[in-house]
Order: C-alpha cells, then structure tokens, then sequence
C-alpha cells in the first residue's frame, strides 16, 4: 500500500497541533492499525520539531537594527535615484562638448596659426620650422586636460553608480 486516504487528514493533525489528542477519534485508530499513517506520523512530528528548534534558534536582529537597515537601504534607494537625471546631463553635457569642440577645432586652429604667425612676423628669434610641430604640441597641451575632464565627467557618475550599487 502506497497511499493511505487517511494521510492528509494525519498530516494536517500533526502540522497544526492537534496530534494525538486533537485529532478525532476514528482517526487515531486509524493509525494504531495503519502501519503508513504510522511512518508518516513519525516523519511529519520529525520534521515539525525540527522546524520548530531552528525557528526558536534563529537569531532575530534587535527592532533599532532593523529600522536602521530599512533607513539606510531607504537613504541609498533614493539617492541612486537622483543620482540618475544627474548621470544623463552629465552624458549630454560631455557629448554637446565633444560635439562643440569638434565643429570648433578647426576655426580655433585657424586662429592659432594666424596669431603665431603674426607672432612669428614680431618675433624674428622664433626658427619657422618649429612652428608646426610648435602647434601640434600646443593643441596636445589644450586637447589633454579637455580630454581628461571629459573623461572624468563621463566616469565619475559611473564610479559613484557601481559605489552605491554595492
Ligand atoms: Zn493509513
């Protein structure tokens, strides 16, 4: 015999305390005769107690700890939701500079080679072989620390996200 039709009412006897004196009376003779309704008492009355000992064992944290989890998990909720408007205009304010300095670099080229040959006209010391690779270098020396301010307002909200992200 692999089922009994008097296991789920044992099973809902055990589980809800009412086993043995609880339970009806048909029911536990039932069981004095049924050698499965017997196993399964055994196991479910198992399993409940030691359902029971972990649930008295448990360490349940202090309320204070609790209330102060719920708050900072709170604070850190809606502080990454303010961080993200935030993200965006940064993102669009690095790509509108990006853009402007692209679509300016050539007129701000232009000036600078004009201005230095007008200095190279007043200043007769400066060798004309220079001034090319003199502009390069002057246009490395004021594209890197554009670079990396850009690169630094386009990861910075990425370094602050992953922080508050854990
Ligand atoms: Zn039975």
């Amino acid at each position: 015999m692999l089922q009994c039709p008097f296991e789920e009412d044992l099973m809902d006897a055990v589980a809800s305390g009412r086993w043995p004196h609880g339970a009806g009376t048909e029911l536990r003779h039932h069981v004095e005769g049924c050698e499965l309704c017997r196993d399964v008492e055994a196991i479910a009355a198992a399993f409940l107690e030691d359902r029971d000992c972990a649930w008295n064992e448990a360490p349940v944290p202090s309320a204070s700890a609790v209330w102060w989890r719920t708050q900072m998990r709170a604070r850190e909720e809606a502080a990454r939701l303010a961080a993200r408007p935030i993200i965006i205009a940064q993102a669009t304010a690095t790509v509108c500079v990006f853009a402007a300095s692209v679509a300016l670099a050539p007129a701000a080229f232009d000036s600078v080679r004009r201005w230095i040959a007008a200095f190279g006209a007043t200043a007769s010391s400066v060798p004309p072989e220079i001034s090319l690779s003199w502009i390069v270098g002057a246009a490395a020396y004021t594209t890197l620390p554009l670079l990396a301010v850009g690169l630094w307002l386009v990861l910075a909200p990425v370094v602050v996200f992953l922080a508050l992200d854990d």
